[in-house]
């Protein structure tokens, strides 16, 4: 069933629409203010095409090279790397995670 998102202008807040039936019209409006100025936007989890080449590179093992994945410290400074090529935003993120399994 696909999953539709919609983003409000409004308040840019996203609503998910699931369609039933893959020939369903659907009428998008935000389901957080009401408004019907929403914009169709893509499923966060699908990678954008400008990012494919950097997630490639992540998945070079030599970035790996050195984890010893029972080591926190270890898998931190993985994370570490891993977040530089990727962004900030990516890199707290992760941080944030191994913090939270380690805990
Ligand atoms: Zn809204």
């Amino acid at each position: 069933m696909p999953i539709y998102e919609y983003q409000c202008s409004a308040c840019e807040k996203v609503s998910s629409f699931l369609l039933l039936k893959t020939s369903e019209e659907v009428e998008p409006y935000c389901k957080h203010c009401g408004s019907k100025c929403v914009t169709r936007i893509l499923s966060r989890i699908s990678v954008p095409k400008s990012d494919e080449k950097r997630i490639d590179r992540l998945l070079d093992p030599s970035i790996f090279s050195g984890l010893d994945e029972e080591d926190p410290a270890s898998i931190e400074k993985t994370m570490k790397k891993l977040g530089k090529e990727l962004g900030d935003e990516f890199g707290e993120g992760c941080g944030d995670y191994v913090k939270e399994e380690s805990s």
